[in-house]
């Protein structure tokens, strides 16, 4: 079957090599240039969790192995109270059991290449898809190009334009729900070659309304995202505000942040968005056209958990088309129970913000020590 998946990012690479697998000629269209002659973008590395439900997915395609050699394993939190007092929570009694820490890019530079190394796998870059025919499988490109296909999935993220086409038909339902919150990468760099802080830890600093967290990479640096109100990221101003705020705030990390003014002024702001669409595929005419990963269901990042949904949307598309004999539409009309998962993976994450920024704290206080909320 020729299929075509809109987005050659995580999970439309993954998913390729499935698809492949069973012997289909698949087609990855991917608006960017091939990431693997450029460098990352700054302020927007993005260090992933991938936990058990994503490396279940690679492991099933014997991918498990590469993707992790560049990982770095946390196994718990390590709370950052405002005096400095460190408190280590482990995720489990099981030291074994971590959630790792790695690069979105270079997740995407290793998924990419598994992807490009399968019979029957085309990727297309400089695609960026501008129109589709829903009954015909139609494509059209921003440079005048245009395509055809079957069985065309949309797997261009949160701003799909894929979905953006679906949710114009009559029957498609669609939500989006912004929090007041953005988000900043800072970085923490090595000191004297090693790691300043624990690598073996998902760093936090919770601060009640807002907080910071820190994730290791192979270079012994740390990248660090601030989740903060809108209000607060935009009323430091100055090299004097923002100094003075981390120095209050932040104190520990303060004093490790060398380039801390020109990351804050120089990274952009990143927004939080839960969107929700129903039903993720459409069968009109000829076609059949699809949503996976972020493109049916982006959340927000605070359970860690957007790519390894999407990783696990792929074992299970995998699964339906088992169960359907390869027949698309039928599998991607099975694909539709996995939305009840979904969703309430999507409402864990929305509280586990509240859980992160506050609870955790709290239990620092519990535990004896000081905590002071900013
Ligand atoms: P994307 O990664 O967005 O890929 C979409 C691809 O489609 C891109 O390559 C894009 O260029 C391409 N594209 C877009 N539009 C078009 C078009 N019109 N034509 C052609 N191509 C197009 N997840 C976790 O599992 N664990 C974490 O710890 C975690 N932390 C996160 C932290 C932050 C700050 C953020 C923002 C997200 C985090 N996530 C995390 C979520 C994770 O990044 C996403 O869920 C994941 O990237 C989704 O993969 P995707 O392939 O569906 O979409």
């Amino acid at each position: 079957m020729e299929v075509t998946i809109v987005g050659a990012g995580l999970v439309g690479c993954l998913l390729a090599c499935y698809l492949a697998r069973r012997g289909h000629h698949v087609t990855l269209y991917e608006r960017r240039p091939d990431p693997r002659e450029r460098g990352p973008d700054r302020g927007r590395s993005i260090n992933l969790a991938i936990s058990q439900r994503g490396i279940d997915a690679l492991r099933r395609l014997g991918l498990d192995g590469k993707v992790l050699h560049a990982a770095l394993p946390m196994a718990g939190r390590m709370m950052h109270a405002p005096d400095g007092a460190l408190t280590f929570q482990p995720y489990s009694a099981d030291r074994s059991q971590a959630i790792n820490s790695i690069g979105r890019a270079d997740l995407n530079r290793e998924l990419l290449e598994a992807a490009s190394a399968q019979p029957g796998v085309e990727v297309r870059f400089g695609c960026r898809l501008t129109g589709l025919d829903e009954r015909t499988g139609r494509l059209r490109f921003e440079s005048g190009e245009e395509a055809a296909a079957g069985v065309v999935i949309g797997a261009d993220g949160a701003h799909s334009a894929v979905r953006a086409r679906l949710q114009q038909l009559p029957g498609v339902s669609f939500s989006q729900e912004y929090l007041d919150y953005g988000y900043k990468e800072l970085s923490i760099p090595a000191g004297n070659g090693e790691f300043v802080m624990d690598p073996g830890a998902l760093h936090i600093w919770p601060r009640g309304r807002s907080m910071m967290i820190a994730l290791p990479n192979p270079d012994r640096s740390f990248t660090c995202t601030l989740f903060w109100p809108h209000d607060t990221l935009a009323a430091l101003d100055t090299p004097q505000r923002i100094r003075a705020y981390f120095a209050e705030h932040y104190p520990d990390a303060f004093g490790l942040m060398p380039d801390l003014v020109a990351d804050y002024r120089g990274n952009p702001v990143g927004h939080l968005v839960t969107m929700r669409c129903s039903p993720w595929h459409v069968r009109a005419g000829d076609a059949v056209v699809g949503l996976v990963g972020d493109a049916a269901h982006a959340i927000v990042p605070f359970y860690g958990q957007g790519a390894n949904c999407g990783f696990e949307d792929c074992v299970e598309l995998d699964r339906c088309l088992d169960e359907a004999g390869d027949d698309f539409p039928r599998a991607l009309e099975l694909f539709e129970r996995r939305k009840a998962d979904t969703d309430v993976i999507a409402r864990l994450a929305l509280d586990n913000f509240v859980e992160m920024r506050d609870k955790v704290g709290s239990r620092l206080f519990l535990a004896g020590k000081r905590v002071e909320h900013a």
